[in-house]
């Protein structure tokens, strides 16, 4: 998953601090919960996709939760934590200066990320972890077949 992909903001607060130590800990780096279930839905519908790859044309280091690469299309599943969703982000209430600088540099990479790879010619869908799965597979496989030249 995205967690990891941030822009480190400095020395980690102290050790000391549980509410980080906690936070850090339910931080997995793939195969999320909600990657697995978005990806279920995207086979059931019958799309193949590559998953933690590198797309071409872009960063290497950058890896792409759902890569469809016919159409050029690629996935992310963004933690509501990590990367601020507008209905669930927050700030730990320990360290939270040092949090909020974490978390506005997640944010900054995801746009960079995404102005990186529309320049390369992919088209970059964002799902939070908070979405319904199908519906996100669905918005998904609308924008395969819209990419997609009909066969001759
Ligand atoms: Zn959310």
């Amino acid at each position: 998953m995205n967690a990891y992909r941030y822009v480190d903001p400095g020395p980690t607060p102290p050790a000391s601090s549980a509410a980080t130590a906690k936070v850090m800990r339910r931080t997995k780096r793939r195969d999320t919960r909600p990657e697995l279930r978005l990806r279920k839905a995207l086979h059931r519908r019958g799309l193949r996709f590559l998953v933690d790859a590198a797309p071409r044309g872009g960063n290497r280091r950058r890896r792409v939760d759902v890569l469809i690469r016919g159409p050029r299309i690629a996935v992310f599943v963004d933690g509501c934590f990590w990367h601020s969703c507008p209905e669930h982000g927050t700030l730990p209430k320990s360290n939270r200066e040092w949090w909020a600088r974490k978390l506005a540099g997640v944010v900054r990479r995801d746009r960079d990320t995404d102005a990186e790879l529309t320049k390369a010619g992919w088209l970059v869908v964002r799902v939070w972890e908070h979405e319904d799965p199908d519906t996100a597979a669905d918005r998904i496989v609308h924008l395969v077949r819209a990419r997609t030249r009909p066969r001759r």
